[in-house]
């Protein structure tokens, strides 16, 4: 067997069934994304909107394409009509502009909301407030199913500090789950996990890991 394949069979074996894998296949070309399909893997995410358009194009359709970077509002319409969920909502605005190309496609676009969990300047992600802000007009959106949350713990070797940031977005799923989503089944996702740390984001709590280079090897 190939290494990608191995590589994506012994993960999904260290995993309970019940955790979303979502084989992160940024920078990787289309041969190599072939590999992992062929073990059966259909969710791959892509961090960049040109890339997962091409690919999208290219590849099988019924490949689930999730985003998972930082996504500009100004990108949202070309992947408004295939997308099958979008990671990283860290503002309102791209909130607004998602349901805005959801209407225009008339569907219902998934995504997470992606919160600040890091000691790190450069992640991105809603703070507690951006959050509440959201939350309370989050049924003005008709065409957005906010599916949960989604976060990136701090890039340290400190076990203690990524196991704490997983922890504290594990309480906030559930403060928000019983606060605002309690009659909505759809509302379920914790994003979290990494090729690094995706097992302990997994004891913490995690629906779904987002893993790359452990798959496809370094970028
Ligand atoms: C690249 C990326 C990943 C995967 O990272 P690996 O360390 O290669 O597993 C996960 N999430 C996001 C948001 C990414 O950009």
């Amino acid at each position: 067997m190939n290494t990608v394949a191995e590589n994506l069979l012994k993960i999904k074996s260290s995993i309970p069934s019940n955790v979303t894998l979502v084989a992160i296949s940024k920078t990787k070309p289309v041969a190599d994304i072939m590999l992992a399909y062929e073990v059966n893997q259909k969710i791959f995410g892509e961090n960049k909107v040109q890339e997962l358009v091409d690919k999208y194009e290219q590849m099988p359709k019924d490949i689930q394409w999730h985003l998972v970077g930082h996504l500009q509002t100004n990108k949202v319409k070309y992947i408004a009509s295939f997308v099958t969920l979008i990671h990283s909502v860290d503002s309102l605005r791209l909130l607004e502009e998602i349901n805005k190309q959801g209407i225009k496609v008339n569907r219902k676009i998934s995504v997470l909301l992606q919160i600040y969990i890091a000691k790190e300047e450069s992640k991105f992600g809603l703070d507690e407030k951006e959050l509440e802000e959201i939350l309370k007009i989050k049924n003005s959106f008709t065409n957005v199913q906010i599916g949960g949350l989604m976060g990136m713990a701090t890039n340290t070797e400190d076990e203690n500090i990524v196991r704490k940031e997983f922890s504290h977005l594990k309480k906030l799923f559930d403060q928000v789950k019983s606060t605002y989503f309690s009659n909505d089944p759809a509302f379920k996702e914790i994003s979290m996990g990494m090729s690094g740390d995706y097992l302990m984001a997994v004891e913490e709590g995690s629906t779904m890991v987002r893993v790359g280079s452990s798959i496809f090897g370094t970028r």
